[in-house]
């Protein structure tokens, strides 16, 4: 049994992810602005532990916020109006540092670290910082980083393809550069070791006797 998120009437969920009791519920709590929001589960402690240990290592102490840049999906997290793990919705781009905010993240892989000064300028050390917090979060339903993954997708599964037809082509290549040399008595490309010494001078003689 779960509580509707909505009016808190009991109900049992036909799926994982169902947080109000009925569909009217849930239109009715989507037009209220100060619903409560459905927050999202930490990610393991471990993870959590160590991206505050690289976080709190590498701010510089001026450091108000962050943000994360992403160089597979092109784009800084988080997006303006982005739903925060705690569910909120806030209209800054920033990751708040206390308490550090635990992004929502749509790929696992390093992330740029940009730091956010007061006057909320954001900018990146140089050197780039990066921090692989080793989890993710399904964002696929988010409407542009959504969006992104599946052409992120569509490019990795495009160049997986373009990977493995370039290994059959070599392989085939190797394969019938074998087998002509197994039809062949023998290479054709090879010289005999070694040449009888020329006996009727060079060939020019050959073209100067030719009219
Ligand atoms: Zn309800």
């Amino acid at each position: 049994m779960k509580a509707c998120v909505g009016c808190g009437t009991p109900f049992l969920p036909k799926h994982g992810n169902q947080h109000y009791h009925s569909v009217q519920c849930s239109k009715a709590e989507w037009r209220n602005k100060d619903r409560p929001r459905v927050k999202r589960p930490d990610p393991p402690l471990v993870a959590v532990n160590e991206f505050m240990r690289v976080v709190a290592s590498s701010k510089p102490p001026e450091a108000i916020g962050y943000r994360l840049y992403c160089p597979e999906l092109n784009i800084v997290l988080p997006i303006p109006n982005m739903g925060r793990r705690d569910g909120s919705r806030p209209v800054g781009a920033n990751f708040s540092l206390l308490p550090l905010e635990l992004p929502l993240l749509p790929l696992d892989t390093d992330y740029v670290l940009i730091w956010v000064y007061p006057g909320d300028s954001a900018l990146p050390q140089a050197p780039a910082q990066y921090v692989r917090p080793g989890w993710v979060d399904d964002m696929t339903r988010r409407h542009t980083i959504g969006y992104l993954l599946k052409n992120y997708e569509q490019l990795q599964g495009r160049s997986l393809r373009e990977i493995r037809r370039r290994r059959s082509e070599a392989a085939n290549t190797g394969l019938t550069a074998y087998l002509r040399a197994l039809a062949s008595p023998r290479p054709v490309t090879e010289e005999p070791r070694s040449l009888p010494p020329r006996e009727h001078g060079d060939s020019r003689d050959d073209e100067s006797s030719a009219d």
